[in-house]
């Protein structure tokens, strides 16, 4: 039970809290029971103070993007769930064409901006519908790109509320990782090094991606994009097709029969189906062909 006196304080912020918050609402499968707490943030000043409450009342929080990436349990998440708004969505072109974004804004609404301006580099990143904070995060990548090869600085907040930036190696960016990874920081917004590129070929070749992930992948079913990471010298999808199990399902959860390598919740499907399906799945790749598959998808909340 989350204390009724660290809710009061957090509602003192530049805050909207909701108690019991369905979490279902917050992730693209659907699927996920309620928050204890879930408050977006608008400014830094608040979000430093209810980390730091937080911690006084040794009560956990989880920093939320736009939940594209995430299988939230069933039983809910105990805490605090946050979300960065308000200041947090701020894009800004600085000098040498580069960008700046806060961690909350959609990375389309960056590719956007980027695209507007005349400036190239991020239309891989078209229809990753993630935040820009998740998507630095997770090294996001599609294409032949990732983010990796345009962030060039990173600004943070640590758990103690201290501001820290990183930049260049200290980024430690490969496949789906990064420096943050590890760390309980708080991506707070990235600095983007982009190119000057006519805006007609920018917008072709964004559109051009969109109409592959529209014929490749089930993007109007509620999923959480690719479940496995690619394993090295083999393609999770094409494995998992080659072992029988394209459209299998598993409770409400079903791999989806446009792209082996989603999950999908065609059914209501709780988080447990959908567990349930991912160790089906890595069980009969290991047995037929030896090989083990890691999930890029990340399993959060109550166990
Ligand atoms: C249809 C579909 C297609 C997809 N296609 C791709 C693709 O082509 N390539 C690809 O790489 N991914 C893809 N994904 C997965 C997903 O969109 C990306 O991983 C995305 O970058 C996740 O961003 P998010 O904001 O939704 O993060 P979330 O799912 O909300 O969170 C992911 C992780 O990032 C952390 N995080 C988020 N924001 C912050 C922050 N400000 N500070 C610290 N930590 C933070 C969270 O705590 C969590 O650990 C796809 C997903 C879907 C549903």
């Amino acid at each position: 039970m989350i204390s009724k006196e660290l809710i009061q304080q957090i509602r003192k912020e530049n805050t909207e809290v909701t108690l019991n918050e369905p979490m279902k609402n917050h992730t693209s499968f659907r699927i996920g029971g309620n928050a204890d707490c879930f408050c977006e943030v608008r400014d830094i000043r608040s979000l430093k103070n209810i980390i730091l409450l937080c911690r006084d009342y040794d009560t956990p929080y989880f920093i939320l993007g736009l939940g594209s990436n995430l299988l939230v349990s069933d039983q809910g998440i105990e805490g605090v769930v946050i979300r960065l708004g308000g200041e947090f969505n701020e894009i800004t072109l600085t000098d040498n064409n580069m960008v700046r974004c806060g961690a909350g804004s959609t990375l389309a609404r960056l590719c956007n901006f980027a695209k507007n301006m005349s400036l190239g580099g991020l239309e891989f990143a078209w229809g990753i519908p993630g935040s820009v904070g998740g998507a630095v995060y997770m090294n996001a990548g599609a294409y032949g790109g990732e983010i990796k090869d345009t962030v060039v600085a990173v600004v943070y907040m640590d758990k103690n509320g201290r501001i820290g930036k990183y930049s260049g190696e200290e980024l430690d960016f490969s496949y789906r990782h990064s420096a943050f990874t590890e760390k309980d920081h708080i991506i707070l917004n990235a600095t983007f090094q982009l190119t000057h590129k006519p805006q007609h070929q920018i917008a072709e070749q964004m559109q051009e991606l969109m109409e592959r992930r529209k014929t490749k992948q089930p993007i109007n079913h509620p999923s959480a994009g690719s479940v496995f990471k690619r394993p090295e010298g083999y393609y999770a999808a094409a494995l998992i097709e080659e072992c029988g199990l394209k459209g299998y399902c598993y409770g409400g959860a079903q791999v989806s029969p446009k792209h082996s390598g989603f999950i999908v919740n065609d059914n209501g499907a709780s988080a447990q189906d959908v567990l349930g399906l991912i160790d089906y799945i890595q069980r009969v790749v290991k047995e037929q062909k030896n090989v083990d598959l890691n999930c890029e998808v990340k399993f959060i909340g109550r166990a």
